[in-house]
């Protein structure tokens, strides 16, 4: 198999992708461009292509010409090429990981390799599925042979947010391209360095035009984008304002639209819990190695009054031992907000639950003080407790270190308060009584739940909100079939 192999330390990265947007197989200069900074030090780390609606319109033009040609291709021979390049991005993992966690601000041991392993896998894991694009035959009539078969939809749009770009963009691209579409993608202009390496890793083993990257604003890359009439699908991750708007414009076309938006998920922790799993779920499931920006992030923790005290003891105590620092240090555990703004959002929130009676915010661990980095963006674990439940730190995303930890007594009253929530992405439940499991995974309102653990999205496992988390399902062969592929239905007569 053909292919182009790219590899560039992060520092040659930055300057090959300075300003770039991936066209037709190309790096291509943007006419205007944006300031990326490093979170971390508050520099300037490089400056990210600002795509007009002309250059947008350049990468729709590329896919649409690439698409007859890679949809004619036998399914697996795509297939293997996307896992061939799922092997290849592997085996960059480690300098794109040091990208990542310099434009995200992403701690590099805890949060940026990770995120590289999970997004080759994801490359790896469609890579075998090509064979399964199958149609079904259908008992309609014996005189008549009736079939149905799975086409690619055209080009793919697919809009990426900051905060982890590259396994939200595999899980996107991997199965569009398997079953035949081409894709333009619209990186985050926050982070998009290590989106535009990986892209151009997996377009090297793919023909001209079969994947390109664009960069730039939401209000106009983005909206060029999905309102182009040549693009056939819309798959969105973001925040659900962004998600109403990108929804509308694909309402406006009559074409079909993926989104997968905020949450604000639920934890509950029933009395005979395990504590020791209890605190290590926490930990992991609010994400506080990412600060937090996780959409699946269980930010509201339901603590059951007769280990509330034990609980707060204990995860302060683990919190206090997060290391907050450097994202490029080993030894850190925690690094940085992605961006002043994000951070005084958060700020805000956090302030709104200090002015409310009986609220009590509680900080763990020492924030840097190594002069190179930029104080600005770091932040503490925060746990809020003593909060009504109306209290917008309870009903928002707030997208940052911050949990609210509510104490409950009666079983009923939990799951009710859990679901009473304008969102559905996931949520947990901590027992070690079965009949309580079962209960609660029959009850809860959410896209995916999980007993007495707190994984994060695993290739092969379906993954979508209910409610205003989002419309369709991202993983799993479902996804491929379901949100890539349109379904033909062919009735063949006997007789001629
Ligand atoms: P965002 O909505 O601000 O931006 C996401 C992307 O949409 C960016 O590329 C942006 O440029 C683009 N965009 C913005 N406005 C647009 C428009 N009008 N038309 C087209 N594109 C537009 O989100 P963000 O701040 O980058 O990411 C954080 C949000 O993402 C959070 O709300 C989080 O919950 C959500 N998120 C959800 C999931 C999930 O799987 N459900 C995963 C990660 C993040």
């Amino acid at each position: 198999m053909e292919h182009t192999t790219i590899s560039l330390t992060p520092e040659a990265a930055l300057k090959a992708y300075d300003g770039v947007n991936l066209i037709g197989g190309a790096r291509k200069t943007s006419a205007a461009t944006l300031a990326v900074t490093n979170p971390a030090t508050g520099k300037t780390l490089g400056r990210a292509a600002a795509a007009d609606a002309a250059e947008t319109d350049a990468a729709v033009a590329a896919a649409r010409a690439a698409f007859r040609g890679w949809a004619d291709l036998p399914a697996r021979d795509r297939g293997k090429r996307v896992a061939a390049a799922g092997r290849a991005l592997g085996a960059e993992a480690e300098t794109i990981a040091r990208l990542l966690a310099m434009e995200t601000g992403k701690a590099l041991r805890t949060e940026c390799r990770g995120e590289l392993t999970v997004a080759a896998d994801l490359l790896e894991f469609y890579g075998g599925l090509g064979s399964e694009l199958k149609g079904e035959t259908v008992p309609y009539n014996p005189r008549m042979l009736t079939m149905t078969t799975r086409e690619p939809l055209g080009v793919v749009a697919a809009i990426l947010p900051w905060n982890v770009p590259l396994v939200l963009m595999m899980l996107k691209i991997a199965p569009a391209l398997v079953a035949g579409n081409t894709v333009v993608v619209k990186a985050s202009e926050e982070a998009p360095f290590a989106t535009l390496q990986a892209a151009e890793i997996v377009a090297g083993f793919l023909p001209e035009g079969v994947l390109n990257v664009v960069c730039g604003t939401g209000i106009e890359c983005g909206a060029a984008l999905t309102a182009h009439p040549d693009v056939a699908k819309i798959t969105f991750t973001g925040s659900e304002a962004a998600g109403e708007i990108v929804y509308a414009a694909g309402a406006k076309r009559i074409v079909p639209v993926s989104l997968e938006l905020g949450g604000k998920s639920p934890m509950i922790v029933c009395a005979d819990a395990n504590l020791d799993r209890v605190v290590a779920g926490a930990i992991s499931g609010m994400r506080f190695t990412r600060q937090g920006q996780s959409c699946t992030a269980a930010s509201r923790i339901y603590v059951h009054a007769d280990l509330m005290e034990a609980f707060m003891a204990r995860i302060g105590e683990e919190l206090s031992t997060l290391v907050i620092g450097d994202p490029l240090d080993e030894a850190t555990d925690v690094g940085t907000i992605i961006s002043a703004r994000q951070k005084a959002t958060i700020d805000r929130f956090v302030a709104l639950a200090e002015e409310t009676e009986g609220a009590q915010v509680i900080r763990s661990g020492a924030l840097p003080t190594d002069p190179a980095l930029s104080p600005d963006l770091f932040m503490q674990p925060t746990l809020i407790a003593g909060l009504p439940e109306d209290h917008p730190c309870v009903t928002d995303e707030i997208f940052g270190p911050v949990a609210v930890v509510q104490s409950w007594t009666d079983y009923d009253d939990v799951i009710a308060r859990a679901n009473d929530s304008r969102y559905g992405l996931a949520a947990t439940v901590w027992t070690t009584n079965i009949a309580t499991a079962l209960d609660a995974t029959a009850r809860l309102e959410a896209g995916y739940v999980q007993v007495n653990q707190n994984l994060t999205i695993q290739p092969n496992v379906s993954y979508g909100g209910f409610g205003r988390s989002g419309l369709g399902k991202e993983a799993s062969l479902e996804a491929m079939v379901e949100h890539f592929t349109r379904k033909k239905t062919i009735v063949m007569s006997f007789d001629a």
